[in-house]
């Protein structure tokens, strides 16, 4: 989010210093992302920004202006493989269906006049299509999603189910490396980068405005404007910075949660390029995404029968996966899969998410003049990462304009898909949208 942030704000003229605790750059939750690129949000603006910038991914040479498109750049039928203007890798773009696996009572009709509004390819496959094109799967439902050690867990489904296939989508085969790209792109602009920099405080001009960031070795940096894209940290940031704390900057606050994503081998019939799927099943409580390598990635999507692991400081979390999630979420994808061969042991990682109450981002300005953020993204932000720099410039020079923005939402112009995009969806002083309630958003 920092770097495509800095690329935005540098091309438009801004001189922007780019500061992180880190050692790397996209070291920080980007790192264990599992970087889907999907459509199925629970909002128009949710849909939009996730159709706009599958399109910047499709082309991302273009995007970063490193280079020419190849066959197909500018729609999502291509996917870019040069590299950059030294012969630097850059992240792929990696073209995969998606299946929605509805639970019951999923107001579909909703979800796919989204879809067509937006105009993402999409079909309905009733239970005998899904059971045609994907033989892998059981098309049973299993609804609600359980426990491992709950009795019923291993009961017989009890009827069948249909999915939405969205096509168009897919991930991206290195997130750290696409946040690097990111970041060079800015740097050829002439970004500066301050790496193993921590913000520790955020002071304020006599006037009251944000007046730069002091850094950890009490030097300081004097900008009109600062931005906070701290991911699972930013909450900590905002407490620095004194926002927040109270009305004026609304109902909508972020949390950091504790998250884990296993690694499996995927069976015959449904790796990456033998028929799989990217699955997100609400009937069973997880998701998977087929990846090169012939694994694959098992996550959760908070189902009411799991914890949710949030936590006070994303520094003390414990990156081991344990056996207890492993077996949730890999044991439902078996049953949905029942070729899957569990492992004996748990493999993968745990992540960190920044979670708002209705899992949306807050992409937006705040009390403090000057200070904006790009946080609460709640684990399904980064496949709108080349959109979100180009939202954070429009409020940026928007409200430093003089605009009010809390009281008449920027707009920002999806060039790509020819749609305009209401940023007020990710206002901080929404009253909550109507969404999943889960990552899904
Ligand atoms: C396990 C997991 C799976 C996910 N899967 C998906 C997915 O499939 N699809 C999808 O779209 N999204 C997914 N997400 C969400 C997505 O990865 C995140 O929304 C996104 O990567 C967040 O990026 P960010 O730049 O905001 O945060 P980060 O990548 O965490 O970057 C924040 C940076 O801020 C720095 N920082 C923090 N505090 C300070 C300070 N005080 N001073 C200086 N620097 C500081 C950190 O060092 C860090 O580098 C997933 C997330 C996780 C954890």
């Amino acid at each position: 989010m920092g770097a495509s942030i800095a690329l935005e704000l540098q091309r438009a003229g801004r001189s922007v210093v780019v500061v992180d605790r880190g050692d790397a750059v996209g070291a920080g939750s980007t790192s264990s992302s599992s970087a889907v690129v999907r459509f199925n949000y629970s909002t128009l603006a949710g849909v939009s920004a996730a159709w706009e910038s599958a399109h910047r991914w499709a082309d991302w040479a273009g995007h970063l202006g490193v280079g020419h498109l190849g066959p197909g750049s500018g729609d999502t039928t291509g996917a870019t493989t040069h590299g950059g203007p030294d012969g630097e890798p850059l992240a792929r773009f990696v073209r995969c269906p998606m299946l929605f696996l509805e639970p019951p009572g999923f107001p579909r009709v909703d979800a796919t006049r989204l879809l067509s509004t937006v105009g993402v390819p999409h079909e309905v496959l009733d239970e005998d299509e899904l059971a045609r094109r994907f033989p892998a799967l059981d098309t049973g439902r299993f609804h609600p999603p359980r426990r491992p050690d709950d009795p019923a867990f291993g009961d017989a489904p009890s009827g069948r189910i249909d999915a939405v296939l969205t096509t168009g989508g897919g991930f991206i085969d290195d997130p750290r490396l696409a946040a690097v790209n990111l970041m060079d792109a800015a740097r050829r602009h002439g970004a500066e980068l301050r790496l193993r920099t921590e913000v520790v405080e955020v002071p304020r001009t006599a006037a009251g405005r944000v007046a730069g960031v002091v850094l950890a070795d009490g030097s300081r940096i004097d900008a009109p404007v600062v931005v906070n894209a701290a991911g699972p940290w930013s909450a900590g940031l905002n407490r620095l910075a004194g926002v927040f704390t109270g009305p004026e900057d609304g109902p909508v606050a972020n949390r950091p949660m504790r998250q884990e994503v296993h690694v499996v081998p995927a069976p015959d019939g449904f790796g990456l390029d033998d028929g799989g799927a990217m699955v997100a099943d609400l009937d069973l409580g997880y998701y998977t995404r087929p990846q090169a390598g012939g694994t694959l990635l098992v996550g959760g999507v908070e189902p009411d029968c799991d914890p949710l692991e949030w936590v006070e400081d994303p520094d003390g979390v414990s990156t081991t996966p344990t056996v207890a999630c492993f077996e949730a979420q890999v044991w439902r994808l078996a049953r949905r899969v029942p070729d899957l061969a569990v492992p004996l042991r748990p493999a993968g990682l745990a992540g960190v998410y920044d979670v708002t109450p209705d899992w949306v981002p807050i992409y937006d300005r705040t009390s403090l003049d000057g200070f904006y953020v790009a946080i609460g993204t709640s684990g399904n932000q980064f496949k709108n990462a080349p959109l979100v720099g180009q939202v954070v410039r429009d409020l940026v020079d928007a409200c430093e304009a003089g605009h009010d923005h809390d009281a008449e939402p920027v707009t920002t112009w999806c060039d790509r898909i020819g749609q305009s995009l209401d940023l007020g969806a990710f206002s901080r002083l929404r009253s909550g949208s109507a969404t999943t309630g889960t990552v899904l958003g």
